[in-house]
């Protein structure tokens, strides 16, 4: 295995001069050196061939020991200097102070087909920033990540990749609810890539410090490796990279909410400068469509994270990365302005994704009255809404029948809907018929087009649990299974059509399909 190794990042931006990996304030520094910890029988469960060659590694590489080394944090490859990063953050609304990679070890940048990739492991050791964590992850919590960063790369949504999931062969400990249960579990290690895994708490760190020169280092780096298109640095080209982070950060959110997907852990260490999703925790996909819902237990009381706050939490994270750039910038107007824009590209971009879930491609100014109220019906009982979005592509424009019967199986119990209820929906079909009247597209032309903005398959928190339950036992036959399924989340499947059913009742109250805690 012959990488072309690159080292932009630890060359660039200053490195922490203490070698020791004891648990301590950081300062003056992006990063420190570690060395991952070595594991009892490391075993490589499944590999991504497709990120694989994104990188110069080939199939029969995937499959050697030197590689399973490597990524289990067995062995260092020759001539790189892995290291943890280390960043501050906002957690729930409140300051954080320092946090950093406490179980994240970055390997090596590569370089292959003019793109430039991090690699990075998860769960490899003890770094200068466990606090008082072990560093380790665990097999659930690894399967969830790697599965779900690769289903969101093929839906369309900005996100870090996968490259392996592998068992450690040792043992850690946890308590998944928090409740004075610990019991052991199995170790894993996740191998996830990306152009960086810059943090928006990475900045807030040095500014939080008052450290004016190595914030402008680390903007700098930024500006030169990331956004080049930005040009030389200055107080404008700092206005303009604010802009582009706001703007991504947007087109993320904007995108969570298309296909259903709840962060659950929106904390500015875990916004990415890229735009990027990461750090898939205690994130869910909604079943019910319910805007009020999050998967993460620890925010149950507040419900902060919750999915139809998303994109108001990436705006107040944005404004603690403005506050960060601050000092580089020294005038509040420029910011001001973006973060306002924030807010009016949210109400445009929302409603064009929606209209484009209905197949709706021209202006008409009653298009919010008819999102809103069917947001408003799709809540009145239990909907899926990944169901309800792709069988509505089904909707006979020209003529009326019993039109809820299109999206019937989207109901948890379609027996027991009132004739209230029943009701709303017949007006809410109608208008929709009319307004569809006013578009140019046939049926099966509009079919074809909402079918590539609503997935026929996610990764319904009850599909990684039963992936989990497996690999448990030692078979991780389903994990490759919707690993390929989830390859082509629009494509009709129909072999995989049991996949695209709503949540089964026993998983409605299980741990790990509807409650999740940060435990990993
Ligand atoms: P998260 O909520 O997973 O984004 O984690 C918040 C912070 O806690 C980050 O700085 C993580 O690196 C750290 N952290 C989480 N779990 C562990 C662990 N098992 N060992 C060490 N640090 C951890
Ligand atoms: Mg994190």
């Amino acid at each position: 295995m012959k990488l072309n190794i690159k080292n932009t990042f630890i060359s660039a931006l200053p490195a922490d001069p203490i070698l020791e990996n004891s648990r301590r304030q950081v300062t003056e520094a992006v990063f420190s050196y570690v060395t991952p910890k070595q594991t009892k029988a490391p075993k490589v469960i499944h590999t991504s061939t497709e990120m694989g060659e994104e990188l110069g590694i080939s199939k029969e590489d995937l499959q050697s020991d030197f590689f399973r080394d490597i990524v289990t944090g067995n062995n260092v490859y020759p001539n790189t200097k892995p290291y943890a990063m280390c960043y501050a953050g906002h957690q729930f609304g409140n300051w954080g102070g320092q946090l950093g990679d406490g179980r994240a070890i970055n390997l090596f940048e590569v370089e292959h087909q003019q793109k430039n990739w991090k690699v990075q492991l998860k769960g490899a050791g003890e770094t200068p920033y466990s606090r008082t964590a072990d560093g380790l992850a665990v097999l659930r919590s690894s399967i969830r990540e790697y599965l779900c960063a690769e289903a969101m790369f093929h839906l369309g949504v900005p996100t870090t990749r996968s490259l392996s999931l592998s068992l450690s062969g040792d043992e850690v400990l946890r308590d998944v609810l928090y409740n004075g249960n610990p019991a052991y579990e199995k170790g894993a290690i996740v191998s996830r890539i990306s152009p960086s895994f810059l943090r928006f708490g990475n900045f807030e760190i040095f500014a939080a410090r008052n450290d004016h020169k190595n914030l402008k280092v680390l903007a700098d780096y930024t500006i030169k490796n990331h956004f080049p298109n930005l040009g030389e640095p200055s107080k404008e080209t700092y206005v303009n990279f604010f802009k582009e982070v706001s703007e991504r950060t947007l087109d993320m959110i904007i995108h969570w909410q298309r296909v259903g997907f709840v962060h659950g852990v929106m904390n500015t260490d875990n916004m990415s400068i890229l735009g990027l999703t990461i750090d898939y925790g205690p994130y869910g996909w909604l079943e019910g469509f319910d805007f009020g819902w999050t998967p993460n237990t620890t925010d149950r009381q507040h419900k902060r994270y919750r999915y139809g706050n998303q994109p108001n939490i990436g705006l107040w994270n944005l404004y603690q990365l403005a506050n960060a750039l601050y000092p580089l910038i020294e005038e509040t107007k420029p910011l001001e302005e973006i973060l306002n824009r924030y807010k009016v590209d949210f109400e445009q971009k929302s409603l064009r994704m929606m209209q484009s879930k209905l197949g709706l491609y021209t202006d008409d100014k009653n298009d919010i009255n008819l999102i809103q109220e069917l947001e408003d019906n799709l809540q009145l009982v239990e909907t899926d809404m990944t169901i309800f979005f792709r069988n509505l592509a089904n909707f006979d424009k020209l003529n009326k029948t019993d039109d809820i019967k299109v999206v019937e199986k989207a109901f948890y119990d379609f027996d027991d809907i009132s004739e209230e209820i029943k009701t709303r929906w017949t007006v809410w079909f109608d208008e929709y018929r009319k307004r569809l009247q006013k578009e140019p597209f046939t049926d099966a032309d509009r079919k074809e087009k909402m079918n590539d903005v609503n997935p026929k398959y996610v990764l319904r928190n009850y599909m990684a649990q039963l992936a989990i339950d497996a690999a448990d036992e030692g078979d991780y036959s389903l994990i490759d299974e919707l690993f390929k399924l989830l390859k082509k989340p629009y494509a009709a499947q129909p072999k995989n059509e049991k996949w695209f059913a709503k949540r089964p009742e026993w998983a409605r109250h299980k741990v790990g399909c509807s409650m999740l805690s940060c435990s990993s």
